[in-house]
């Protein structure tokens, strides 16, 4: 296996990796090679049809794309048309389906009445006063400052404590800063100017990117099998896990986990949604995923529908790394490495295992356009 014909070494196959190889063969005319250690390209963003159904399912969680930056919803846009999928939550507790985030439809219908926006305004913060002034010593107490205990308790603690697989009260308050509660009926998910879903999947935006011939896309290799042989000057671009880079000498990051469950049910539709989140300590998954309706315009024929339960828990070394934790001891680590990495010469860490940071989608094809601008271009010509 030859490393030697090649103007860039990239590794990870990600949008990070796959935005800084489409603007260096696109843009520049060099040779790139893209390495991933997964054996398809597409980073966590991944989708495939499932065999026997036919519908499109996202491998590593529900993506849903939505920015407001309009620089990256126009890159992306020359890889993908968009469909108008706008993203909609509920959350099942006792028996009943609320609309997420919080809305005036969500407080309407859990306290039993007809509120208008300062009605509702009024009765969160009169709840919400329960702490009387005192600083919130741990997560439940912030979030109760925040939307009041009757909300806290039916929305957020069984979810949260699933989450981190931790009572909330022993979880700090730092990990969450607000809560967001809309006074309207509104109940879209993001706020962002530009949203959907790509037509015709993930998978094939990556494909795109990664058309030109100057890109060799090799899978199915770990950079650390293949370090020794690349040629000394030729620039690396790393998006694999910081620490794994070197070699954990500083401490190891620490992050959540998802155990994705996939069932194909024998009922056209299961749940009548994309996402409904689970708010009850006694289901033991979070949410359930239902792919069939993030995309409706296929009309999906089939008499059967796949679902995904989701499990969330603390990752070890071993597994799929999602959610950076960031307590303040790994802020400290992560500071460690980031001096290292400023002393490597030749490599440029990106992406959100690269820079330890949780990065949505847009996150990170914009913080590749920034990269390419600010230090791929300058090492290349
Ligand atoms: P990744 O996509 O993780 O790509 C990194 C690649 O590097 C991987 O393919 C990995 O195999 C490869 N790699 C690592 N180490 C090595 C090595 N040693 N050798 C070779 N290859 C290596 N974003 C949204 O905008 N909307 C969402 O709804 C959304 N939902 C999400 C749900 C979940 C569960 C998760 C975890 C993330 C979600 N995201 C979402 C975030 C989105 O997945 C990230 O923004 C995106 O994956 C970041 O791209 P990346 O290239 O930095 O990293």
């Amino acid at each position: 296996m030859s490393f030697s014909n090649h103007d860039i070494i990239i590794v990870g196959a990600g949008f990070f990796g796959a935005t800084i190889a489409e603007r260096v063969a696109n843009e520049l005319g060099k040779r790139v090679l893209l390495i991933d250690r997964r054996h398809h390209i597409g980073g966590n963003a991944y989708s495939e049809n499932d065999r026997e159904t036919g519908i499109e399912v996202h491998k590593y969680g529900a993506h849903l794309f939505h920015t407001p930056n309009r620089v990256v919803w126009d890159y992306l846009n020359r890889f993908t048309q968009f469909t108008d999928y706008r993203h909609r939550v509920f959350s099942a507790h006792k028996g009943q389906v609320y609309a997420m985030p919080i809305n005036l439809g969500t407080i309407c219908q859990f306290f039993g009445r007809h509120f208008s926006p300062d009605e509702a305004r009024a009765l969160v913060a009169e709840q919400a006063a329960e702490l009387n002034g005192r600083e919130p010593q741990n997560l439940e107490e912030k979030a109760i400052s925040l939307i009041g205990r009757p909300l806290y308790e039916a929305f957020i603690r069984g979810y949260t404590a699933k989450q981190w697989q931790t009572d909330p009260r022993e979880l700090p308050e730092s990990i969450i800063t607000r809560l967001p509660v809309r006074y309207t009926f509104d109940n879209r998910y993001f706020n962002d100017p530009y949203e959907g879903l790509p037509v015709d999947g993930y998978t094939a935006i990556f494909e795109r990117m990664l058309g030109n011939p100057l890109i060799e896309t090799r899978l199915g290799t770990d950079y650390f099998d293949v370090k020794a042989q690349i040629p000394e000057g030729v620039p690396v671009v790393y998006t694999g896990p910081i620490d794994r880079y070197f070699d954990y000498r500083a401490g190891e990051l620490k992050w959540r986990t998802v155990d994705f469950a996939q069932e194909v049910l024998s009922v056209g539709d299961f749940q009548g949604t994309a996402v409904m989140n689970y708010a009850d300590e006694d289901v033991p998954y979070t949410r359930i995923l239902e792919f069939r309706h993030f995309n409706p315009e296929r009309n999906y024929q089939s008499e059967k529908t796949v679902i995904v339960k989701e499990f969330s828990r603390f990752a070890t070394r071993a597994d799929e790394p999602y959610y950076p934790i960031d307590t303040v001891e790994d802020k400290r680590t992560y500071l460690a490495y980031k001096t290292l990495a400023e002393q490597e010469k030749g490599v440029i860490f990106g992406g959100r295992l690269g820079t330890y940071r949780y990065l949505d989608m847009h996150q990170a094809i914009a913080a590749a356009l920034k990269s390419f601008e600010s230090e791929v271009r300058p090492a290349l010509t």
